[in-house]
C-alpha cells in the first residue's frame, strides 16, 4: 500500500484545491439544518451549475458523457479536498454518483443524450427510489409493481426514505414486473419523471428537525418504455452498478468531522477529566486508522480491483467513530451542549443514520463474516425459488 500521492495525484490535488479556493467561497460550511429546503436547493444549483462549467461535475464519468475521465482514485482525492474546504456534498449525487453511471453502462443512446446533460449541469435532480418498507437491506425483495400496458408501464407501490424526493425532478425506481422469477430476476429499472401523475411526496421528519427523507407513494403511475433501463427482468444488474458508484461517492464524503476540532475542544476544557481524555485519545487514533483503511481501499482501486471488505470495514468503523466522537465532544461540553444547538450535537443525532444507510452495521458485519472470516453464507431460499412463493404466500 502506497500513502502518498503519484506526481500525477499531487499535481491533480492541486489543480482541484486551486479550483476550489477559485470558486467555492459562498458554499463553504454552507449550514444545511436550518430553514427552508428551497434557498439551499438553489445555492446548491448554482455550484453545480459552477462545477459543470469548469469540468468538475462528475470526475469518473468518461470525457465522451461530459465527464473528467479520470478514475476512482481522483474521485477520491476530489472527495477528499472537498471535504476538506468544507464544500457540502453533490446536490445532485444520486445523478451523478448512480443515475448517470446507470445510463452510461446500460442506456440506450437516446437516453444517454437526453439525461445526461441535465444531470450534470443540475438542470434536472434526481432520487433513488429503492428502499420500502419491506425491502431494505433486502432490497431485492421490492414489491412496488409495474405491469406493461402498449407503449406504458402502470407501476403502483410505496417507496421510503426517499433523500431528496421533494425537490427531485427525477427518480431512479426499482419495481417488480416478474414475480414468477426468483427474486433478483424479475426486477425492471426506470427512470421516473417525479411530475408524473399519481406520485405522492410525503416528507418525514428526522430527529433533526429537518424533514431530508420522504415516504414517496406511487398511484398507478405511467411510465413511457422509453424510461426504462436495461431488459424488462434485467434491472438488478442495473441496480447493482448504481450501489458500487455509490459507494464510491460516498466513501470519500464522510468527513463529517474534524478530529482536530475534537482536541482543540479538549484543550479548552480545563481540568480535563483523565478518563475523558482517554475516550478522546481513542477517538482520535481511531479516525486516523480510518484514515489507513480509507487508503487501503484507494490503493485497491487504483491497482483497478474492486475493494470489498475493505470497504465493509471502512464503513463499519467509520459509524463507529462518528458516533463516538459525538458522544465525547458533548461530555466535554456539558449538560448545556444537549440543548443549545452545536454541530456535535448535530452529528449525535446524525450518527444513527450512519449506521443504517449505505448498508447496516449487520449487514457489513455479515459481509466481513463471510469474506474475511470465510464464514458459509447463510441459507436462503430466495435466491432461487419464486419471489411469489417466498414472499407473498
Ligand atoms: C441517511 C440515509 C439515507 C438514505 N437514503 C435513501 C434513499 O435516498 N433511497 C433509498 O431507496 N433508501 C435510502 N435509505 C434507506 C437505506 O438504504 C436503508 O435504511 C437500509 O438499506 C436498511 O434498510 P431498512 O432501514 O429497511 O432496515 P432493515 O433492512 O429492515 O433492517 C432492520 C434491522 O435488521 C438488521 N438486518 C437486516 N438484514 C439482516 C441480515 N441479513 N443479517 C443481520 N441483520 C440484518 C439490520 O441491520 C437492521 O438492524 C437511506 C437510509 C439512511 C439512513
Amino acid at each position: 500500500m502506497d500513502l502518498k500521492d503519484s506526481p500525477a495525484e499531487a499535481a491533480f490535488r492541486k489543480e482541484a484545491v486551486a479550483f476550489l479556493e477559485e470558486h467555492a467561497s459562498f458554499v463553504r460550511h454552507l449550514d444545511m439544518s436550518h430553514g427552508e429546503w428551497e434557498p439551499m436547493v438553489a445555492t446548491l444549483t448554482r455550484w453545480q451549475h459552477i462545477l459543470f462549467e469548469h469540468g468538475w461535475a462528475a470526475i469518473t464519468w468518461p470525457a465522451e458523457y461530459g465527464g473528467r475521465g479520470c478514475g476512482p482514485v481522483e474521485q477520491i482525492i476530489w472527495n477528499q479536498e472537498c471535504s476538506r474546504f468544507g464544500v457540502p456534498a453533490s446536490i445532485n449525487i444520486v445523478g451523478i454518483g448512480m443515475a448517470g453511471p446507470a445510463i452510461i453502462a446500460h442506456g440506450t443512446d437516446v437516453q444517454r443524450e437526453r439525461f445526461l446533460p441535465r444531470i450534470l449541469d443540475g438542470e434536472e435532480i434526481w432520487c433513488q427510489l429503492f428502499s420500502e418498507p419491506d425491502a431494505g437491506s433486502d432490497l431485492a425483495a421490492v414489491r412496488t409493481r409495474a405491469v406493461r400496458d402498449g407503449d406504458s408501464w402502470v407501476v403502483s407501490g410505496q417507496k421510503v426514505w426517499s433523500s431528496g424526493a421533494h425537490f427531485a425532478q427525477r427518480g431512479i425506481l426499482l419495481t417488480r414486473t416478474d414475480p414468477t422469477l426468483p427474486k433478483h430476476g424479475g426486477i425492471t429499472f426506470f427512470l421516473l419523471d417525479m411530475q408524473s401523475p399519481g406520485v405522492t411526496v410525503r416528507p418525514l421528519r428526522q430527529i433533526t428537525g429537518e424533514a431530508h427523507f420522504n415516504e414517496v407513494f406511487l398511484d398507478e403511475v405511467r411510465i413511457p418504455d422509453s424510461d426504462r433501463v436495461g431488459d424488462p427482468a434485467g434491472g438488478w444488474p442495473v441496480a447493482v452498478t448504481t450501489i458500487m458508484h455509490e459507494r464510491m461517492t460516498l466513501g470519500g464524503s464522510l468527513g463529517v468531522f474534524q478530529r482536530d476540532d475534537l482536541v482543540d475542544l479538549a484543550r479548552a476544557a480545563t481540568p480535563l477529566d483523565p478518563v475523558v481524555r482517554d475516550r478522546i485519545m481513542r477517538v482520535y487514533s481511531r479516525d486516523r486508522c480510518l484514515d489507513f483503511l480509507n487508503a487501503r481501499v484507494i490503493s485497491k482501486l487504483g491497482a483497478g480491483q474492486v475493494p470489498t471488505a475493505e470497504g465493509s470495514i471502512a464503513k463499519l468503523c467509520a459509524a463507529r467513530v462518528f458516533t463516538d466522537a459525538a458522544d465525547v465532544a458533548l461530555t466535554v461540553l456539558g449538560p448545556p451542549a444537549l440543548t443549545d444547538e452545536n454541530p456535535w450535537q448535530r452529528l449525535l443525532l446524525i450518527a444513527p443514520g450512519i449506521h443504517l444507510g449505505g448498508g447496516t452495521d449487520e449487514v457489513q458485519r455479515n459481509a466481513v463474516a463471510e469474506r474475511v472470516l470465510g464464514l458459509p453464507r447463510e441459507a436462503d431460499r430466495s435466491r432461487t425459488d419464486p419471489f411469489a412463493d417466498v414472499y407473498l404466500s
